[in-house]
């Protein structure tokens, strides 16, 4: 399963630059069967990730294995959005208007599927998010959702962490917390 880290590195080129995921640590719990210190490291794996400039850049995420459960757990940075390569302030910065930036200008055609996506998904979200967004207008847009989203959790990458680890989900969908990975 995957579980979102709170890196202190907000960019791809400073995650590669220090080798961050060199310091990436066991989580003392394990998510899946709630056992201590039952995480050791197992490697890492390469995932690609755009970086400031919107160019795909690979990066080593950590990943650990419960000696319990025998859950693989890999610990993705929070400017990566799971399952998706455009990072989350590019995608950020498009949700909220900007379609010039060299990063939004690059990965346009995918950005607007990821908009078109969490439209879909909006009604979804809701269901699960619910009331702790505060109460929304009855026929909300997904653009009204989505200024909620960001005035509850400030960023899209806050809002990645919080929404995975509290209900399961992303922006962008139920999150597939049983694949392998
Ligand atoms: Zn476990």
């Amino acid at each position: 399963m995957q579980v979102m880290l709170k890196s202190p590195c907000k960019t791809v080129e400073e995650y590669i630059a220090q080798e961050a995921h060199l310091k990436v640590r066991a989580p003392e719990r394990c998510p899946r069967c709630g056992k201590l210190h039952s995480l050791t490291h197992l490697g890492y794996y390469p995932r690609g990730c755009t970086d400031s400039e919107g160019k795909v850049r690979e990066i080593s995420v950590a990943r650990f294995k419960c000696s319990d459960c025998k859950v693989t757990v890999s610990l993705l940075p929070d400017f990566v959005q799971p399952y998706r390569m455009v990072n989350n302030t590019t995608t950020q910065k498009f949700f909220n208007g900007d379609t010039t930036s060299t990063d939004v200008q690059r990965n346009r055609d995918t950005l607007r599927r990821y908009w078109r996506r969490f439209v879909n998904m909006a009604g979804h979200l809701k269901q699960v998010v619910g009331c702790s967004l505060g109460r929304g207008p009855p026929k909300e847009p997904a653009a009204g959702l989505w200024q909620r989203i960001l005035a509850k959790y400030r960023t899209l990458a806050n809002a990645t962490r919080r929404l995975v680890s509290d209900f399961r989900t992303t922006c962008f969908g139920k999150y597939l917390c049983h694949q392998p990975g």
